[in-house]
């Protein structure tokens, strides 16, 4: 039965991690996947993490399966750490459960918006956006729904607000809304606190079903109350019945233990019962439960006061990195004569810089000097570092000044 299939490639991030540990040159640069390093391009494990381990290895806890909806203390946790709700009331109007990490996160959120909204319902994407948000909107059932709003004004390295803002006055009613919670993928530009306010009023106008993904709080700013203002402004200001998607990738360095949390903010507290009820519908055809580890880990640095602490320091210490990393970046290339404006570096904020590098560019810094990033000229700015900047500055100057 499988002879017709044909080989098919990841989608553009993915493969160009393979291009790069295909390459033999051992001075190769990868400036590619959304992954925090430290200066010597190692890996991280948060201090607050490796605490919250050893606390967990001396419970000699069992392996037990999950609720459908996850491990009750962290959906707790999860919803405090993303809403703070003000009193119980508020905090029973938001249903919460575990997902895989935010990619599982956004899917679940995607079947359940497929179950239960009309079935023309569109779906705006910024542009450009996180490629895997169309592949997973398209997999739970969005093929031909899904739409984009200008959001990036390549002339500034900006935001299109303006754009952005007339295009929701046009979206059809109903349609849902997806707006980057903090540190926008790709181009890390986010809107001001001035213009948040007006995107909220204009999503109220057009009864817009509000989607925010969350996967950077706390590691944009280095604060999470900060990272999380958009959504609580559009909850607690406008009266939005948001969705959050929220990753723990990032902001507590546990990638690959696909720790996330779904929240569905709704009317009342029957409403989040029911909503919650249907969720586990959908995640026990899934999967069943999600893993506990990274559930626990997370549970038990945001149910200590003094984990909690630390967990902050270690966060801020890799926003402040990031920060740096951009400043020297934009030095050295003036350093090595670059006579171009590149202050949009410094002012966009996360993980990744949209240098505004031509895919030909790009392709020269691939082939002629071993610096991997995608075509579309996104700079993952933790695969920068002491020893590699110079060369990072030096070879893009060479690229955009021949
Ligand atoms: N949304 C956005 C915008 C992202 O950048 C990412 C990570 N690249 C995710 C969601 C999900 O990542 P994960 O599944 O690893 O939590």
């Amino acid at each position: 039965p499988w002879k017709s299939i044909e080989p098919i490639g990841l989608d553009a991030i993915k493969q160009l991690t393979i291009a790069f540990q295909a390459d033999t040159n051992p001075n190769k640069i990868l400036l590619g996947e959304g992954v925090y390093r430290d200066d010597d391009g190692k890996p991280v494990v948060l201090k607050s993490i490796r605490e919250a381990e050893k606390i967990l290895y001396e419970k000699k806890l069992d392996h037990e399966y999950a609720p459908v909806t996850g491990v009750a203390s962290f959906c707790k946790g999860s919803k405090k750490f993303a809403f703070d709700p003000k009193n119980q009331e508020q905090d029973d109007r938001i249903a919460t459960v575990q997902t895989l990490s935010g990619t599982g996160s956004l899917r679940v959120a995607a079947a359940f918006l497929n179950k239960f909204l009309p079935k023309d319902t569109e779906v705006y994407f910024p542009d450009p956006t996180w490629g895997n948000h169309n592949s997973i909107f398209n997999d739970a059932g969005f093929n031909g729904r899904i739409k984009k709003y200008p959001y990036f004004d390549a002339k500034t390295g900006g935001l299109a607000a303006d754009g952005f803002l007339a295009a929701i006055e046009k979206m059809p009613k109903g349609s849902v809304i997806l707006l980057h919670a903090c540190a926008h993928n790709p181009t890390g530009v986010d809107p001001t606190r001035e213009v948040w306010k007006k995107v909220s009023k204009a999503c109220k106008d057009r009864e817009l079903v509000v989607f925010f993904d969350s996967a950077y709080q706390a590691f944009a700013t280095g604060n999470e109350v900060d990272d999380a203002w958009a959504y609580r402004y559009f909850v607690e200001e406008d009266g939005h019945q948001v969705i959050v998607t929220q990753s723990y990738a990032k902001n507590f360095g546990l990638y690959g233990e696909r720790t996330g949390a779904l929240h569905v903010v709704t009317g009342s507290k029957q409403e989040a019962t029911a909503v919650t009820s249907q969720l586990a519908v959908i995640i026990r055809a899934m999967y069943s439960s999600p893993p506990i580890f990274g559930a626990r880990v997370v549970s038990t640095v945001l149910n200590d006061e003094n984990l909690l602490k630390q967990w902050r320091v270690d966060v801020k210490e890799m926003a402040d990195r990031i920060r740096k990393s951009r400043e020297a970046l934009v030095y050295e290339l003036h350093q090595a004569g670059s006579k171009r404006d590149w202050s949009h570096i410094t002012d966009q904020i996360g993980m990744f810089a949209f240098t505004g590098l031509t895919p030909e560019q790009v392709e020269r810094l691939i082939k002629e000097q071993n610096i991997y990033m995608t075509k579309d000229g996104r700079m993952s700015i933790s695969g920068l570092n002491t020893k590699n900047i110079k060369t990072v500055a030096q070879a893009i100057h060479k690229v955009t000044s021949e």
